[in-house]
């Protein structure tokens, strides 16, 4: 699952390309203010980010630097209105990897962002996201299987989706809403509580005590985290 980072400080535009992103199964981060992403982008180090040019505090074009000094590999989109300065906009083209002109339409920024995601694979040969290990858990993502000091754990479909969430993003806190968007879709009308039906078995399968749970961890009252090493 792909990670991107939003930065837009118009909500508005900021809540419907997450909802758009996740839809197609990226995995989002958003914020409203250029520090916040240069600390998430350092945090977290997405695929991508998504950055707006015009921000309070810190401009796009600053935190633009500052991700691409310390990532040097990491995708860079920038959104800019049509209004800004032809220069800065050309020199766009320098630091980041791609850049669209407000108004656009989120179809193009996801096709955009997937063509980035196929050019940086290219360069890289990203092996590094096929295997996940955390505590004594592996995650392979070619052959689709989990163990747990060696030992093969059988998963349904949805709970190895689960689990992959949780392993490749340790300490991030998601709500109920966030996992059943991610593992059952938008177009899910069940009941939402078949998120805590998941964990409990997944639990089951994968602590060493079930109602002491080490490793998913419970936020009361919103969700799931998988606990940091
Ligand atoms: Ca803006």
């Amino acid at each position: 699952m792909y990670r991107i980072l939003i930065c837009e400080d118009e909500a508005s535009i900021r809540t419907f390309l997450k909802i758009n992103f996740e839809r197609n199964g990226f995995l989002v981060y958003e914020t409203d203010t250029g520090e916040e992403a240069v600390r998430i982008a350092s945090l977290e180090k997405p695929d991508v980010a998504i950055l707006d040019v015009m921000l309070p505090g810190i401009d796009g074009f600053e935190a633009l630097r500052q991700i691409r000094e310390a990532f040097p590999r990491m995708g860079i989109i920038m959104l800019t209105a049509r209004a800004q300065d032809t220069d800065k906009i050309l020199g766009l083209k320098e630091g980041a990897d791609d850049y669209l002109i407000k108004p656009f339409n989120p179809t193009e920024l996801i096709l955009r962002t997937q063509a980035l995601l196929r050019r940086l694979n290219e360069k890289t040969e990203d092996t590094t996201r096929a295997v996940v290990k955390t505590f004594c858990f592996e995650l392979d993502n070619y052959s689709q299987t989990i163990t747990k000091a060696d030992h093969p754990i059988v998963l349904t479909p949805k709970e190895f989706l689960l689990m992959k969430i949780f392993m490749e993003n340790p300490g991030k806190a998601f709500t109920r809403d966030d996992l059943l968007n991610l593992v059952w879709g938008y177009d899910f009308t069940g009941d939402p509580k078949i998120v805590d039906v998941n964990v409990r078995r997944l639990r089951s399968k994968i602590e060493d005590v079930s109602s002491d749970p080490k490793y998913i961890e419970t936020i009361w009252g919103t969700g799931y985290r998988w606990k940091k090493e």
